[in-house]
């Protein structure tokens, strides 16, 4: 049975309240501490305060009042955020971004960013079909398939959007998207725009995929399996040569969103293929984000010359938004070519990301499934804790976001520690024994 989004706020907001009720101890309501209208006042349907979604931010508030835990969100960092991060004039240890190979705030990327500012100024202004290009958004475009081994790439301005507009471009009625469980927002969102059907299916499970498409495969025309180089709320990953002969037996295209593997898997940061060696051409979308390993902003596509004509030409958020920032596109390009220059970076990440992950086991900490890449959670047990632990972690300088129900089931509530390069040995040793403490209740 299929929820529409309405209603699923309505079951989180009321789950929510349930779990507000369990810690504050109260049995009526919420509402003693701020109000929520109820949408029977006779104005409510032009109100936002009365919409499912406004009511549920209410929740979340009222929920860090009762859990009496200051929110970790919308901080406001003061410098460049990497292994450290300046909050409110203090130094921080930060593992809450993805800057994962230190490279957004490098010397020669920021040299290389400010040359494009002086050529080109800060925005590109308009549509690139209509308004013209700039030469180094196609260098970028043009490194980027080399990188990926493919015909061709296009840019975008938002790696979220990416995926949005080019799942929704691509498929239509009478199509099938099957995606990972938990796979990110915008695959979903993609979907959902497509007018395809949806499903989804276990975890990283292709046996499952393999049994899914056996049942429905023949009433569909065209098939998208969604899948992610590495996951980022558990810091594991598919088995993509299994992935890429299930797609084949099931005449599928196979999309592969390496937002989190680019510069992160692999000997030298090819990511998810290079760690699986499987050919780049086994995989028909890859898909990416600048944000992360690539020191900018937006997202991109490599893939065939056909894909990349069609996204070029009539993929919306490419035809009808903004080019790609001239400044931005000549800072991810300087990170691409760094990370292909020193290869060290990414063996650097992955020592430092194993020492993560083999000093939390230790100590007895849960990590879930994380594979030791860049992303280790620390599973807390409840939301309360979540938020506790990362409270008191801050106190003790060290940066890290929670992640509260109903991101995850309540059980599952974590810490998610995103690991950089940058970080240096002894201050992964200094957060896995704070760590350690607070697990003991010490
Ligand atoms: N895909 C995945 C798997 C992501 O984790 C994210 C963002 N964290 C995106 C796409 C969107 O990328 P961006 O933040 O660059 O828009």
């Amino acid at each position: 049975m299929e929820f529409t989004a309405e209603q699923r706020q309505a079951f989180a907001a009321r789950a929510l309240q349930r779990q507000l009720e369990r810690v504050s101890g109260a049995t009526a309501s919420a509402s003693a501490s701020a109000p929520i209208p109820q949408a029977t006042e006779p104005d409510a349907r032009c109100r936002f305060d009365t919409m499912p979604k406004y009511q549920q931010v209410a929740l979340m508030r009222q929920m860090g009042q009762a859990f009496q835990v200051e929110s970790p969100f919308f901080r406001v960092h003061e410098g460049m955020a990497g292994a450290t991060t300046q909050i409110a004039g203090q130094t921080y240890l930060n593992y809450a971004n993805y800057n994962y190979l230190g490279l957004a705030s490098d010397p020669l990327v920021c040299e290389r960013a400010h040359a494009a500012l002086e050529q080109y100024g800060t925005s590109a202004s308009a549509s690139r079909m209509v308004a013209g290009e700039r030469p180094v958004q196609r260098e970028l475009e043009q490194a980027l398939a080399a990188f990926y081994e493919t015909a061709d790439c296009v840019t975008l301005v938002s790696g979220h959007a990416t995926n949005v507009t080019v799942i929704g471009a691509l498929f239509g009625p009478g199509d099938l998207i099957v995606h990972d469980a938990l796979a990110h927002n915008s695959i979903v969102q993609g979907a959902q725009l497509s007018g395809a059907r949806r499903l989804s299916f276990a975890h990283n499970d292709w046996q499952a995929l393999d049994a899914l498409l056996h049942r429905v495969r023949g009433e569909y025309q065209r098939v998208l399996i969604a899948i992610e180089g590495l996951y980022s709320m558990d810091g594991d990953l598919p088995d993509l040569a299994r992935f890429v002969e299930v797609k084949q037996r099931h005449a599928a295209f196979l999309l592969v969103d390496e937002a989190h593997s680019l510069g992160v898997l692999g000997a030298t940061g090819r990511g998810l293929r290079e760690l699986a060696q499987v050919p780049a051409s086994a995989v028909d979308i890859w898909m990416g984000t600048l944000s992360k390993t690539l020191a900018g902003c937006g997202g991109f596509i490599a893939g065939s010359q056909p894909l990349i004509d069609i996204l070029r030409h009539l993929a919306p958020g490419f035809l009808y938004s903004v080019g790609l920032a001239p400044v931005l596109a000549a800072a991810s390009l300087a990170a691409l070519e760094r990370l292909q220059a020193e290869p060290q970076r990414v063996v650097t990440l992955r020592q430092r990301s194993q020492q993560f992950l083999h000093e939390a086991r230790a100590a007895g900490l849960d990590t879930g499934t994380s594979a030791g890449y860049a992303v280790v959670p620390v599973l807390t047990g409840s939301s309360l804790k979540a938020a506790q632990w990362a409270n008191a972690l801050f106190e003790e300088g060290i940066n890290v976001q929670p992640v509260f129900y109903p991101a995850v089931e309540e059980k599952a509530a974590r810490l998610r520690f995103f690991i950089c390069a940058t970080h240096e040995p002894q201050q992964i040793s200094q957060t896995v024994a704070a760590l350690a403490r607070l697990a003991r209740g010490a």
